[in-house]
């Protein structure tokens, strides 16, 4: 299966400087065997789509409500992203699940709305620092799987230890290899054969020169990438180093 590289943008970009991004990596992509996948925040989502409209890049959200419509000031929607052009919506981010108090039932929840809404899920896990310290990182990242997939479940997952967003910390590749292995048994536990397809990407202070060596690891389906996304040569130089097989 194809890697799948996906940028998160997060709280950045104003409406031109998301488009000439966005028209920055459709130039740079072509010739690349990775799937190639931008999240943009809410604001910027129909500039960028229209950006890449007939290209081989896909548009992503970073969070979507789990309910299709209604009060709740400030959210939304899975179908309103689905609108805006968007296929993909990375859920349960570390980010959310601090600021935003997501726990892995709301989660869950939205996993659901968004495959209603015709969204694929890229659900994202991982230990902190503490929990890492304390050896209880696959206890933890086996308890948000638990928590946070919907059965059954079409989506992604994406692996990412807390410590290593926006760090410049990596585990090792011992250490990414050990976790995804863990990753993938849980999925075949909870999903049965279906669970050998789901791909896990590894997040976390991915760049340039660290991306061959990851991406080259074992049941590494691929890279959820933060900062080194928001330059189009370093999110393109990344996918050069993802597999297209
Ligand atoms: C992320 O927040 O999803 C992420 C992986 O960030 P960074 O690449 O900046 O560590």
């Amino acid at each position: 299966m194809r890697q799948l590289i996906a940028g998160n943008w997060k709280m950045n970009k104003l409406l031109g400087e998301a488009a000439a991004l966005a028209r920055a990596v459709r130039q740079g992509a072509e010739g690349i065997g990775a799937e190639l996948l931008v999240c943009p925040p809410f604001l910027a989502l129909p500039a960028v789509a229209e950006a890449l409209r007939g290209s081989s890049v896909a548009v992503g959200g970073q969070d979507c409500h789990m309910a299709p419509s209604g009060a709740h000031t400030g959210d939304v929607s899975a179908p309103m992203l689905k609108d805006a052009g968007a296929e993909w919506v990375i859920l349960g981010h570390s980010e959310r699940r601090q600021d935003h108090g997501e726990i892995d039932e709301h989660v869950r929840e939205k996993v659901l709305a968004a495959v209603a809404a015709g969204l694929t899920p890229i659900v994202c896990v991982g230990e902190t620092e503490d929990q890492r310290m304390a050896g209880r990182e696959t206890e933890t990242v086996g308890w948000q799987l638990e928590g946070s997939l919907p059965k059954p479940f079409a989506g992604v997952i994406a692996y990412e230890p807390v410590w290593a967003i926006g760090t410049g910390k990596t585990p090792t590749e011992a250490e990414v290899a050990a976790m995804h292995a863990f990753i993938r048994e849980e999925l075949l536990r909870q999903f049965g054969e279906a669970g050998r397809g789901i791909r896990i990407l590894y997040g976390g202070s991915v760049k340039p020169a660290n991306a061959a060596s990851l991406l080259g690891l074992p049941e590494v389906g691929g890279a959820l990438v933060g900062g080194a996304s928001l330059v189009a040569a370093d999110f393109l130089a990344i996918a050069r180093a993802g597999q297209g097989a």
